[in-house]
């Protein structure tokens, strides 16, 4: 398919957005209206250009437009260090995926403020500090278009070996080398159906090609087959090393690699630390590991 730069860098642009969006169109509305609750300040203060990927949550409070009765995130404090990678656990509406839309402001919050490398998302101007941040969401949009051009809207400009390094670093590569016409195979609608693990997969690609200070990872649910989510959780802990990452995690293996675990319950933070002093608290983070982090950790 042919398109024209300034189409494809709108789509990726609006990249998060759109992934938000998939699939519902009630998400779509609903986003509109989020996007449309969100200002630019008038005169946006730069992102340093060498981001550092500080995330700092101070006295956050926050509901929803459309539930103003249930508080999504109460009296959220937290400092994420750059190049730290922090897993967020809890039960099914614990605010995990709250915290992931705000860092990439898609909501403001009601009372305190979200800031990267201490200046507050509020007085930037949000497409640019977007870029800044690289989203793998639980699951991936895959174009209709070919597997080339679904890895390349990480980075529109990524050169076609940019790309195959990505989907090699992805473990990626194998797989799409032996689609029917290889990178220029169609996937997704009326092109090849691809499993969760490999839409996992693309999605990494996607964030390195980007290469973003701040990676934010929404990890799969549903179970992916043995040999996908050992491939996927390689590819996830290459990409973490280097960035401040913070991943939703529903995979012991990925919450126990993580330099600090959040437990999240209610919109609040409710324990954190390492995995063994958590599980030595005998809490709910307990509960949530002898069930292995399967049941009860829903959406
Ligand atoms: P988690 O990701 O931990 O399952 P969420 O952050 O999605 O939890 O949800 C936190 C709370 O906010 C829940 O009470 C949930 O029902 C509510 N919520 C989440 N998304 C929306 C939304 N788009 N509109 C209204 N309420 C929402
Ligand atoms: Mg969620």
């Amino acid at each position: 398919a042919v398109m024209v730069a300034g189409s494809v860098a709108a789509l990726s642009e609006i990249w998060g957005e759109l992934q938000r969006a998939a699939g519902a169109t009630e998400r779509l509305v609903e986003l509109l209206q989020a996007e449309d609750s969100v200002k630019d300040p008038a005169e946006p203060r730069f992102v340093p250009e060498s981001v550092q990927g500080e995330i700092c949550f101070e006295d956050v409070n926050f509901n929803y437009p459309a539930r103003p009765d249930i508080p999504a995130l109460k009296d959220v404090n937290l400092t994420i260090q750059p190049g730290e990678t922090v897993a967020l656990v809890g039960p099914s509406g614990a605010g995990k995926t709250t915290i992931i839309q705000l860092i990439q402001r898609f909501y403001d919050p009601l009372t305190g403020q979200v800031a990267l490398d201490g200046i507050p998302l509020t007085e930037m101007d949000r497409h640019h500090f977007r870029q800044h941040i690289a989203l793998v969401p639980q699951d991936p949009v895959i174009f209709a278009a070919t597997a080339r051009e679904n890895i390349r809207f990480g980075r529109p400009g990524a050169t076609d070996a940019e790309v195959e390094a990505a989907a090699k670093a992805a473990a990626a590569h194998e797989f799409i080398q032996k689609l029917p016409e290889g990178y220029e195979s169609y996937v997704g609608e009326r092109g090849v159906m691809l499993s969760g693990g490999q839409k996992q997969r693309i999605a990494i690609a996607r964030a390195i090609l980007r290469d973003a200070p701040v990676l934010l990872l929404d990890e799969a649910t549903s179970a992916l087959d043995a040999e996908s989510e050992r491939l996927v959780q390689l590819a996830v802990d290459d990409l973490a090393q280097s960035r401040t990452t913070v991943i939703v995690a529903h995979r012991l293996a990925t919450v126990k690699k993580a330099d600090r675990i959040i437990v999240m319950d209610q919109g609040e933070i409710v324990a954190q630390g390492r995995h063994d002093e958590l599980v030595a608290q005998d809490g709910l983070y307990a509960k949530l590991a002898r069930l292995q982090f399967t049941d009860g950790m829903a959406a």
